[in-house]
């Protein structure tokens, strides 16, 4: 088979993760819409002929490109759109194409049809895909609160299937499709009927604050490292760290140790926010990861908690 027309070749793809280090990869296609999806199915057969890895982006906001040349296939998602919210079986529902910004969702539900539901997510970076894909959430929403279900393309076999709640084994931060290379989400149902949680009378104005004031600005892929549920020991010697959760808040574990302003070249942990590494205009990834080991060895030796990255780290 020969390579697809349309898959660009040595693209560079810096911008395309929020981090924003500087990258390239062998070949981009870059998906604008459903009738892309002949294509992302040709270039998936294509990529197997060739012993090929791929990897799909939403919006880049949780991976960092840990490499100079990707020797792949990146696909970017850029397929946006909803269908008008439905009634079904008592609940009120929303079918959304997976490259939909959450923020965008959010922010139309509210001033279009006065649906609060998903006003916490006002201000949340990155597509439904991605939120799909990673349980994305906050302050009381995460996806796995309002999945029902989401249509998936599974590139080996081409077909497309639909995987409801038990088959996402959804947990914090985590689903069965994180890192399963095998899927490609093209579309999440939401139920977006009222929860009637203490947010849902909050403006936009509120929330847009909220971030502004808990998360530094700056170039960043927001929180580097997932919470960690502790030991029945921890929760007692490490109450002071607990979230209401009950994990162990990495943010709080890295500013306790005095890691904050921790710099390794142009990558520092942020002054505000001790689980967010900013980019100072110029970081490599091999300064992000430097970082990162600095920040797991010693919140290791002080705390005995083994931080795990939320950040995708994708490599050759
Ligand atoms: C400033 C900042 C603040 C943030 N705050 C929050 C927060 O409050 N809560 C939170 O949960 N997250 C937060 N994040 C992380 C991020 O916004 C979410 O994880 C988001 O859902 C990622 O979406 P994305 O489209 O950017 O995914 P990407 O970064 O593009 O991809 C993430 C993963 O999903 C996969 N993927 C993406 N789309 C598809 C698809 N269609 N099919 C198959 N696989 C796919 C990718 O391969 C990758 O493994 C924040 C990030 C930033 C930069």
């Amino acid at each position: 088979m020969k390579t697809p027309s349309y898959l660009q070749i040595d693209a560079d793809v810096t911008l395309l993760s929020a981090f924003k280090t500087p990258a390239r990869a062998r070949y981009f296609f870059d998906m604008r819409d459903h009738d892309d999806y002949e294509k992302l199915r040709e270039i998936a057969l294509w990529a197997r002929e060739n012993t090929l890895p791929m990897v799909m982006l939403g919006a880049g906001t949780n991976c960092l490109f840990a490499f100079d040349v990707f020797e792949g296939v990146i696909i970017r998602n850029r397929n946006t759109g909803w269908e008008e919210p439905f009634e079904q079986g008592g609940r009120v529902l929303l079918a959304v194409h997976s490259g939909s910004l959450s923020n965008t969702v959010a922010e139309k539900l509210y001033t279009h049809y006065r649906i609060p539901t998903l006003v916490p997510w006002i201000g949340l970076p990155g597509t439904f895909g991605g939120a799909t894909i990673g349980n994305a959430g906050c302050f009381g929403v995460e996806m796995s609160d309002i999945f029902v279900s989401t249509e998936v393309l599974d590139l080996e076999t081409g077909e497309v299937h639909v995987w409801e709640p038990r088959d996402m084994h959804y947990a914090y931060r985590e689903s069965a499709l994180k890192g399963n290379a095998r899927y490609f989400v093209l579309s999440t149902i939401i139920d977006i009927s009222p929860r009637g949680g203490e947010y849902e009378t909050y403006t936009l104005e509120n929330f847009r604050s909220i971030r502004r004031v808990k998360q530094p600005t700056g170039i960043s892929c927001g929180s580097f490292f997932t919470n960690t549920f502790p030991t029945e020991e921890q929760k007692t010697s490490l109450s002071e760290f607990l979230t209401p959760m009950g994990t162990l808040s990495s943010g709080r574990l890295i500013d306790h140790a005095g890691l904050k302003w921790t710099r390794v070249g142009w990558v520092k942990v942020s002054e505000q926010h001790g689980n967010f590494f900013i980019n100072d205009q110029k970081w490599t990834w091999q300064d992000v990861l430097e970082l990162r080991d600095r920040v797991k060895k010693e919140i290791f030796e002080k705390y005995r908690v083994e931080l795990h990255e939320e950040v995708r780290i994708i490599t050759n």
